[in-house]
């Protein structure tokens, strides 16, 4: 139907993005690792996979996607293993605001686009002297929270630290609540704000350890909390706080006007923690499609009252590239 082709890496969101592109008309490409095939092939989501050896073998591959008129659609895999060098380079086409990227990449200018835009974020302490609370210590770069380890004081984080061989790391005060992903997509061609889904992670082994009793918990000396993420469940937030939710998302947005020549656009998500006074702490945004909305590869009850059809995160995306094309905007969603 469309001479563009929608393009991702295979791994995170690519089924429901492949789908997705189908399902709106056009013919999509998975770029993928040759021992990952099996799900894009059993699945049968892809029109044409093409192979590479190693992530970092991507750029081999741009050329063949210039050519076939390629549209990437980024996801965190893609961040990561194509690096944002590499990315703001890139002359294949590309959905999304890559000026954003070092935005949402370098914790202290991600927390300054957050409090700018006027969300409750937890302290972050710049000393561990500071530390008069329980706080969680994150490390750059850490991949889906390994490592991270939580301390209560100087003398703890210091003894804590010893075992963990690095200079670049954040100390942000422990909000106790419940996790709360929530994911949006704005739409830089009509200026609306959508709430896709919201979700909340399965971690281990935080999930595993808040199992058992404090005082079995006691006899896991050598046992560390970890955030590592193995799957997503789904949520429905309670009705009285979506006024909020979307307020939140529009600030979030508004400030990226001031921060980028155009803004954020298409899918984001704000990282949240709900304390029991239902005050949201967020402390992390993603400018790009997450991992939690993969629940919803047939929607959400929110995109359902919205579309009345099945509308994933991956499919809004294909919807917005077909209205860009139909509307001769398509300059407006690649970055
Ligand atoms: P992150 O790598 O920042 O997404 O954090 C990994 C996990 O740590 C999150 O999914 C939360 O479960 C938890 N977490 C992160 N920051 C905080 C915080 N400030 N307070 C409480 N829990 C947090």
């Amino acid at each position: 139907m469309f001479d563009y082709r929608i393009a991702t890496l295979g791994s995170h969101t690519a089924l429901q993005i492949l789908k997705g592109a189908r399902d709106e008309g056009f013919q999509n490409i998975c770029v993928c690792r040759k021992d990952r095939v099996k799900p894009y092939k059993n699945f049968g989501v892809a029109d044409e996979i093409i192979t590479i050896d190693s992530y970092k073998d991507f750029p081999k591959v741009e050329n063949e996607l210039i050519k076939k008129k390629a549209i990437i659609i980024p996801h965190a895999s893609f961040i990561e293993y194509v690096g944002i060098k590499y990315i703001e380079k890139l002359k294949v086409g590309y959905f999304g605001n890559k000026e954003i990227l070092k935005w949402e990449s370098d914790r202290r200018m991600e927390e300054r686009w957050l409090r700018n835009s006027n969300l409750r974020t937890p302290l972050i302490f710049k000393d561990p002297a500071e530390i008069d609370r329980p706080c969680i210590i994150k490390f750059y770069g850490a991949k889906g929270g390994k490592g991270y380890f939580i301390a209560n004081s100087e003398l703890d984080f210091r003894s804590k630290m010893a075992v963990h061989p690095v200079d670049k790391y954040v100390i942000q005060e422990y909000i106790v609540g419940v996790p709360m992903y929530i994911h949006y997509f704005y739409s830089s061609l009509t200026g609306e704000l959508e709430i896709m889904s919201f979700d909340k992670r399965y971690e281990s082994n935080v999930d595993s350890i808040g199992r058992i009793s404090a005082r079995d918990q006691s006899s896991f000396t050598n046992v560390d909390p970890s955030y590592v993420v193995v799957g997503n469940v789904p949520l429905v937030l309670r009705e009285s706080l979506l006024t909020e939710v979307i307020e939140m998302g529009e600030r979030v947005v508004r400030e990226s006007k001031k921060i980028t020549k155009s803004s954020l656009f298409g899918p984001f998500c704000l990282e949240t923690v709900l304390t029991p006074d239902q005050e949201f702490y967020v402390f992390e945004i993603s400018a790009r499609i997450v991992a939690g909305t993969n629940p919803f590869i047939n929607g959400s009850p929110y995109t359902h009252l919205k579309y009345n059809k099945p509308m994933s995160t991956g499919r809004r995306i294909a919807l917005e590239i077909r209205r860009a094309i139909e509307q001769k905007r398509l300059n407006e969603v690649l970055g």
